[in-house]
C-alpha cells in the first residue's frame, strides 16, 4: 500500500481502471457517490455496540418520518425489500411460515403479475418460494383479468413503477382497490424513482401497501442499503422476515453503519431543495446538447419526466442515421481513455442513449462532453 491511502492509490494497487459515471446511478457502475453526511455517519456509528433488532425498529420510525410514510424499515437495496414483500406476503407474522421458507407448500404463495411490468430484478419475489401467475399482455391488462387471476393461493399483487413502463398495464389505484377488497397486498417495487421526492409518498397514497426503494441510487446512502415504506402491518411483517432473524433473508443483512448511513443520506435527501437541484442539473446537460446539437443525423434534448428522473441529456437518431448503433456508440465511451459509462436504452428496441449528471464529478462534464462530440463527429464522417 502506499503512504497515502486514496481511492486512486486503492485500485491503483488493484490493477483495477477508474471511470467517468456519465450513466446513472447503476450497480455494475458504483451506483452513486455516498454523501459526505453518510460517510461521516457510518464512521461514528463504528464506535458503538447495539441490539440490531433495536437499532431497526428506531431507525424504521426515522425513515417513515422523514419520507411522511406511516411505517418504514431498512433492507438490504431496494432488492432486499423486493425479497422481504413476497415474504411478508406468504408467511406474514407466522413464526412456523417464517422459518419455513423458502419452502412455501402450505400457505398461499401465488404473486399475481401483470406481463407489463415483468422485468429484469422480478425473480428477487421468487427467492423466498413464491411463483408468479402471469396476467395480460407485454403493453396492456384490465382489472377483469388481474380479478380472474384470484385464487386460494394468492399472496398478493406486485405493481412495478419503473421508467418507460408508466403506460404499461393496470393504474396502481384500480389494482389497490382490487387486492383492498380480497384482503391482498400491493407490492411496490418504485427502487429507481427518486427524484421526484413526492414519489416517497405517491405510491403508499395509491394504496400500496409496502413499497420498496433503493438507498444506493440518487438518495446517496450506501450502495447496498435500501428501504421499505407502507402500511404499519405490513412493515411489520416485512421486519419480521428479515435479518438479523435466521432464515432465507439472512443473506441480506444490513450493518448499523449502513443503518446509520441510510439514515444521514435521507435526512440530506429529504431536506434538499428540489427546484434548485433540478436547476443545476438542467444547466450541466443543456451545456453538453448546446454541444452536439448541430451533428448531422441525431436529436438531442433534454428530457425530465416519469422516464427521466432528472434532467438527462438524450441523444436520438433520425430515421437516416445510418451510422453505428445506440450500444456500440456507448462502448465505444468505455473504451476510451478515461472510461466513460453512458446510458444505452436498455428496452428490446431502444431509441436513445442519455447523459445523466447525478455522478458527474467537477469537471467531469467537459470531458464528458468533448468525447461524446468526436465520436459522433466520426461516426457522421465514417458513413
Ligand atoms: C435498481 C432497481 C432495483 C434494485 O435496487 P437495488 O437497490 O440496487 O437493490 C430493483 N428494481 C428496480 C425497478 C430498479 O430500478
Amino acid at each position: 500500500m502506499p503512504d497515502q491511502l486514496s481511492g486512486k492509490s486503492i485500485i491503483d494497487d488493484l490493477g483495477v481502471t477508474s471511470l467517468i459515471n456519465a450513466g446513472g446511478p447503476n450497480t455494475k457502475h458504483s451506483g452513486s457517490r455516498p454523501r459526505t453526511e453518510v460517510i461521516e455517519a457510518m464512521e461514528a456509528m463504528s464506535e458503538v455496540f447495539v441490539d440490531i433488532e433495536e437499532l431497526l425498529i428506531a431507525a424504521g420510525k426515522r425513515v417513515a418520518e422523514l419520507t411522511g410514510n406511516e411505517a418504514a424499515t431498512i433492507t438490504s437495496g431496494a432488492s432486499g425489500g423486493l425479497v422481504l414483500q413476497a415474504a411478508a406476503a406468504m408467511a406474514k407474522d407466522d413464526p412456523e411460515k417464517i422459518s419455513q421458507l423458502p419452502i412455501s407448500d402450505g400457505m398461499p404463495n401465488e404473486l399475481i403479475i401483470q406481463r407489463g411490468h415483468r422485468f429484469v430484478y422480478d425473480h428477487l419475489y421468487l427467492g423466498p418460494g413464491s411463483r408468479f401467475v402471469e396476467v395480460g399482455r407485454p403493453t396492456d391488462c384490465t382489472v377483469d383479468e388481474l380479478a380472474e387471476a384470484i385464487g386460494p393461493n394468492t399472496a398478493g399483487f406486485i405493481h412495478l413503477e419503473s421508467p418507460f413502463k408508466s403506460e404499461l398495464g393496470v393504474p396502481l389505484t384500480d389494482l389497490a382497490d382490487l387486492a383492498h377488497n380480497h384482503g391482498l397486498p400491493v407490492l411496490t417495487d418504485g427502487a429507481s424513482m427518486l427524484p421526484p421526492r413526492e414519489n416517497l409518498t405517491k405510491y403508499t397514497g395509491q394504496g400500496a401497501d409496502l413499497v420498496s426503494f433503493s438507498g444506493g441510487k440518487a438518495v446517496r446512502g450506501p450502495q447496498s442499503t435500501g428501504f421499505l415504506v407502507g402500511k404499519s402491518e405490513w412493515i411489520e411483517y416485512a421486519r419480521l422476515n428479515n435479518a438479523p432473524n435466521p432464515g432465507v433473508t439472512r443473506a441480506q443483512k444490513v450493518s448499523k453503519e449502513e443503518i446509520a448511513g441510510l439514515l444521514a443520506a435521507l435526512e440530506v435527501f429529504t431536506s434538499i431543495d428540489e427546484e434548485a437541484e433540478t436547476r443545476r442539473y438542467r444547466e450541466k446537460m443543456n451545456f453538453l446538447v448546446d454541444q452536439i446539437a448541430e451533428i448531422p443525423g441525431i436529436q438531442t434534448e433534454v428530457l425530465h419526466n416519469y422516464d427521466h428522473y432528472i434532467p438527462h441529456a438524450v441523444i436520438r437518431f433520425n430515421r437516416d442515421w445510418n451510422g453505428p448503433s445506440y450500444g456500440e456508440i456507448v462502448n465505444e465511451m468505455k473504451r476510451s481513455a478515461p472510461r466513460i459509462y453512458m446510458q444505452v436504452d436498455y428496452r428490446p428496441e431502444p431509441d436513445r442513449m442519455w447523459v445523466d449528471p447525478l455522478n458527474l464529478q467537477d469537471g467531469e462534464l467537459e470531458i464528458v462532453t468533448e468525447k461524446l462530440r468526436n465520436i459522433l463527429i466520426e461516426s457522421v464522417n465514417s458513413k
